[in-house]
């Protein structure tokens, strides 16, 4: 899967339909109470990853964040101290 993905609240994107499942690990998504309600998705929103699973295949598939959709943006080699 070579996508681009952004991150979003998850909405109902389709009539008759209220959620949606993580491609990875089937979490669902949905407005319910105890289900995720963001994740990471595509441009046709058809396709939901959860933020768990995103962080785990991120680099394996090199995903391509939307610019400006990720809340921390600084360049991965900015950290010198790396423990
Ligand atoms: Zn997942």
């Amino acid at each position: 899967m070579d996508a681009r993905l952004r991150r979003m609240k998850w909405r109902l994107s389709r009539p008759n339909w209220d959620h949606d499942h993580c491609e990875f690990c089937s979490a669902k998504l949905s407005n319910y109470e105890g289900d995720l309600h963001e994740g990471y998705t595509t441009d046709d929103e058809y396709n939901w990853i959860c933020p768990k699973c995103f962080e785990d295949f991120r680099e394996e598939f090199r995903w391509t964040v939307e610019p400006g959709a990720e809340p921390e943006s600084g360049p991965p080699s900015s950290a010198p101290g790396d423990r």
